[in-house]
């Protein structure tokens, strides 16, 4: 399987990083070492400094296609999980100055944490959501403020990229990111239904 990530799916988190509200879909992607599934603790790599949480609304792809139209993009994805993108922005920063690829601040084990998945059709339109660090909301969202809906998402995605069951795809983070530390609990709700919950070691 494979994860594609998408970034600047939200005005207000673009803004945040300076970065401009983008006229396609950005997307990068993680390898499936990146998973850490189970609410596992999450260790601190020794290669950052300031390791930032994005938590995402996550879908899980249901079935193959390519070229995905869509009109039917919606057949191609049953559930939505929430997980965390976690991003060495220190090691991105220095990335983005040089024109590199994002890999070493984005794919390294265990930067996605993944928690449990919700049926699409219990869904509420919009999907709220949040991360809670040590009790405090530090960041919501909701599926209204996303620049490229689901759809269009899987549209675009597939015209490069074949997708594949199981397949996930991290939809991008909504404003409020920032640095985890040691001993930090982190904890995603899609609605009032928590779904991960893991600490920061
Ligand atoms: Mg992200």
């Amino acid at each position: 399987m494979k994860i594609i990530c998408i970034g600047r799916n939200y005005a207000e988190h673009a803004k945040e990083l300076n970065n401009a509200v983008p006229e396609k879909p950005v997307f990068f992607m993680k390898p499936d070492t990146a998973l850490l599934l189970d609410n596992k603790p999450f260790y601190l790599p020794d290669f950052s400094n300031d390791l930032h949480h994005e938590v995402e609304l996550v879908l899980k792809i249901s079935k193959m296609g390519k070229q995905i139209e869509k009109g039917f993009a919606y057949r191609y994805f049953d559930e939505i999980g929430i997980g965390i993108d976690f991003t060495a922005r220190d090691l991105q920063r220095e990335c983005k100055q040089k024109g590199l690829p994002w890999e070493v601040a984005k794919a390294f084990d265990h930067s996605a944490p993944l928690g449990g998945f919700l049926s699409r059709k219990d869904l509420p339109d919009p999907i709220l959501f949040h991360l809670d660090i040590n009790g405090k909301t530090v960041q919501e969202g909701t599926t209204e403020d996303l620049l490229f809906s689901f759809d269009e998402l899987i549209a675009y995605v597939s015209r490069f990229i074949t997708l594949r069951t199981g397949d996930l795809i991290f939809t991008g983070t909504p404003a409020g990111v920032g640095p985890v530390k040691k001993g930090d609990r982190l904890q995603a709700y899609i609605g009032d239904k928590l779904l991960l919950d893991f600490d920061v070691k």
